[in-house]
């Protein structure tokens, strides 16, 4: 993720630290970005990374969860990134993140999709689509 950061999103400061964990396998969402908290199931991790997230300017963490199913050997890299990417951009619109929100709703008028066509990411994120079409059900059953 954080390779993922440097390459694309470098100019996004990060300021609490971000943590990326597989969550449950879900079909129909491959990720989410969310702040940590008693509900999300991270206390060891938290304890395991305290130094690094008082570092930080901002002491919240924020978490982006990837489907369990990305675990698969099956699953490309590009569908990886193209997923981090996405929560990424949520990141640097405001959403669970300490950054400024720069727009009332995370999704509406596909600020995500154009933000990741911006910055380079549009030929991967189609791939992407395409890919899931394909092989997302044999991955899921
Ligand atoms: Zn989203």
């Amino acid at each position: 993720m954080y390779e993922v950061w440097e390459e694309y999103f470098n100019d996004i400061p990060r300021k609490n630290f971000v943590l990326t964990k597989f969550g449950k396998y879900s079909k129909r969402q491959l990720g989410c970005i969310k702040y940590a908290s008693e509900y999300t199931k991270v206390k060891t991790l938290l304890k395991k990374y305290e130094e690094d997230i008082n570092l930080q300017d901002v002491n919240s963490v924020s978490i982006i969860l990837l489907t369990k199913y990305f675990m698969s050997d099956s699953v490309p890299e590009f569908l990886l990134i193209s997923t981090l990417s996405h929560e990424i951009c949520h990141y640097a619109h405001g959403f669970h993140s300490p950054l400024e929100r720069k727009y009332k709703y995370p999704h509406k008028g596909g600020v995500v999709t154009k933000e990741m066509q911006s910055r380079g990411l549009g030929e991967m994120l189609n791939q992407s689509e395409e890919w899931l079409k394909e092989n997302w059900i044999d991955i899921i059953s």
